[in-house]
């Protein structure tokens, strides 16, 4: 087994607010993996003493922790009791209510000897190769649904008919998507928060499988450079707009 990382803050200096982490726990046939985006919160923000690192942490460390501790249970309910348990951590100094209280998308993975499941909520990617070597692309495409649909998104958020992040709200686990596959049906998989995925998503230079392969070929670091050279290109945002002319990027690369 093969795992690269590579992250990057998009303006060198300030906290990146993505959080990946994998585990693979001693004397077991596979491991888990955990991938956070945390959403970048305005000044008023429900009174939230707390910074994104802060959430994503706690999050990304609890979520972690319950996908190898807790082999018994759902993934979507590992995140569930995640959230939960992040939630009571500033439950008494912060209006959790908000609806921009800290929040994150999330992918987690968790494979053993005969299955891999997958967990993906918001808009962060999880690649995977299959043993043929075709590549599926697994996404929570609520977000773009909407905007296709010319809805304006940000009022949308964790509200049913918009779309979901891991906040407050423990439910919202079960508004993830997941699946289960045969381990050896799986050759490789990758994590990539969105701003890792922008050769696809935004520039529209990439596709998926032109992704996974720069990962396999050159590795997640140089992906990161390929995108944040597509930002500098156009530091404004004013040839390809976006929401953030340089946004914190993420890819995992597992290969199993
Ligand atoms: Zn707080």
């Amino acid at each position: 087994m093969r795992i690269e990382t590579a992250t990057a803050p998009g303006t060198p200096g300030a906290p990146n607010e993505d959080f990946v982490a994998v585990a693979l726990p001693a004397g077991g046939h596979g491991g888990a993996l955990v991938l956070l985006d945390g959403v970048t919160p305005p000044p008023d923000n429900g009174n939230c003493v707390h910074s994104v690192p802060w959430f994503t942490a706690r999050l990304g460390g609890a979520l972690l922790e319950l996908s190898v501790s807790r082999p018994d249970i759902t993934l979507a309910d590992c995140l569930s009791i995640a959230i939960a348990g992040t939630a009571d951590a500033h439950r008494g100094t912060c209006e959790l209510s908000h609806p921009l209280t800290p929040q994150a998308t999330v992918v987690a993975v968790r494979w053993g000897a005969d299955e891999l499941e997958h967990l993906v909520l918001s808009d962060s990617v999880l690649l995977v190769e299959g043993a043929d070597g075709s590549v599926t692309a697994v996404l929570d495409d609520r977000i773009d649904r909407l905007r296709a649909a010319g809805r304006r998104v940000a009022p949308l958020r964790n509200l049913p008919g918009g779309f979901f992040t891991a906040a407050a709200d423990p439910a919202v686990a079960a508004k993830a998507v997941t699946g289960r596959v045969p381990v050896a049906s799986v050759r490789s998989f990758a994590a990539l928060s969105d701003g890792a995925a922008r050769g696809v998503e935004v520039f529209g230079t990439d596709d998926w499988a032109s992704t996974l392969a720069l990962l396999h070929k050159a590795g997640p670091e140089r992906l990161l450079t390929r995108v944040r050279d597509q930002e500098s290109a156009d530091p404004l945002g004013a040839d390809v707009p976006r929401g953030k002319p340089f946004d914190d990027a993420t890819a995992v690369l597992v290969a199993l």
